[in-house]
């Protein structure tokens, strides 16, 4: 991103209502959508907003890859149980905001290709990932105290179910971000860094001083119990955390592990295609050397499978789902334990 755009500007995504205002309302955005099957034709995607008197707004924001589902869920549940007598503050949900990527299962919007968390700060006349990227920035980001981004595997990926943060430059913002990470009360914590940040949602809020804060809840295109339990109790942690929820249910506990990918070799790339054979499972710890995977090249039998070994201590964090693999695909990363 060269330089920060200020946000503020105006949208062509209107909200059919009064996001922020005090009381609990549901209903739309609307991002314009003109198409050959609709000629008027819009994308409408669910919101909720609750407020009440004064404290912090969080924004809370799932379905930004479309085939991620624990953030779907808990945000899907939050809408139904928050009540504003229940807070002290504003809350506002977006369950599917990639509503097109929701509706077609896809990690990219159907209708443009765009990938919703590479997308912003977005465009006002773009397409329509990059007119709803720009209606967060510019619309919802000012109303904004934190931004919390529920993130899974996805289909192609699984992971140790955890919260996420970056290394942030602004040791306060760290700090207060970091605190907020261990609220959360997921298995591991992981302080990360992309291999690719721009247009991230995390970085145009971080930019703007925001607390930001995501996860990576399991993958594999699904959910399990536990998954959407941690989503669960993760935002009902960070609502307590922050002050806007008085809960009396909180069950937060301290992540078990902290983990953070301080080097480019923590992301064990694949260089062949083929049948991915893991060595070693999720949150078990790898040295440098170990065998994590191999690749079987199944069109030649007389081939050896490439074996790929880790490069740096930790545990493996993150692995590619399903079965078949192909060159660059991201195989495994090994998360290293990060002292606090
Ligand atoms: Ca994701």
């Amino acid at each position: 991103m060269g330089g920060i755009v200020v946000p503020g500007e105006s949208s062509r995504v209107s909200a059919s209502i009064p996001v922020g205002a005090p009381g609990k309302h549901q209903g739309y955005l609307t991002v314009p959508h003109s198409r050959n099957d609709s000629a008027w034709g819009s994308i409408q995607i669910p919101i909720t907003s609750i407020a009440n008197g004064e404290g912090p707004t969080l924004l809370f924001t799932g379905g930004s890859h479309g085939d991620e589902y624990e953030g779907q869920i808990a945000l899907l549940k939050a809408a139904r149980w928050l009540q504003p007598e229940m807070i002290q503050g504003r809350v506002i949900l977006l369950p599917s905001l990639n509503h097109p990527a929701v509706l077609s299962a896809s990690r990219l919007s159907p209708i443009d290709g765009l990938n919703m968390n590479r997308a912003f700060p977005g465009r006002r006349s773009g397409t329509p990932t990059e007119m709803i990227a720009h209606y967060v920035y510019h619309q919802l980001l000012p109303l904004a105290d934190v931004v919390v981004d529920l993130h899974s595997g996805g289909k192609t990926l699984e992971f140790v179910p955890s919260v996420i943060m970056h290394d942030l430059p602004d040791r306060e913002l760290h700090a207060k971000t970091l605190a907020a990470l261990q609220a959360f009360g997921a298995p591991a914590a992981a302080i990360l860094t992309e291999l690719d940040s721009e247009g991230m949602l995390d970085t145009a809020v971080e930019s703007l001083g925001k607390i930001f804060i995501s996860t990576e809840l399991g993958g594999a295109g699904m959910t399990t119990a536990t998954t959407v339990r941690i989503a669960e109790q993760g935002v009902r942690n960070l609502l307590t955390h922050f002050g806007v929820l008085r809960d009396d249910e909180v069950a937060s506990s301290q992540p078990g592990l902290t983990l953070h990918t301080p080097e480019a070799g923590c992301f064990l790339v694949s260089h062949d295609a083929g049948i991915l054979e893991m060595l070693v499972e999720l949150g078990d710890r790898v040295v440098p050397g170990q065998p994590v995977c191999q690749i079987h090249h199944f069109q030649e039998h007389d081939r050896e499978p490439a074996v790929y070994e880790a490069t740096a201590s930790g545990i493996l964090w993150c692995r590619h789902v399903p079965g078949l693999i192909g060159r660059g695909d991201c195989m495994a990363v090994i998360a290293c334990d990060y002292e606090l």
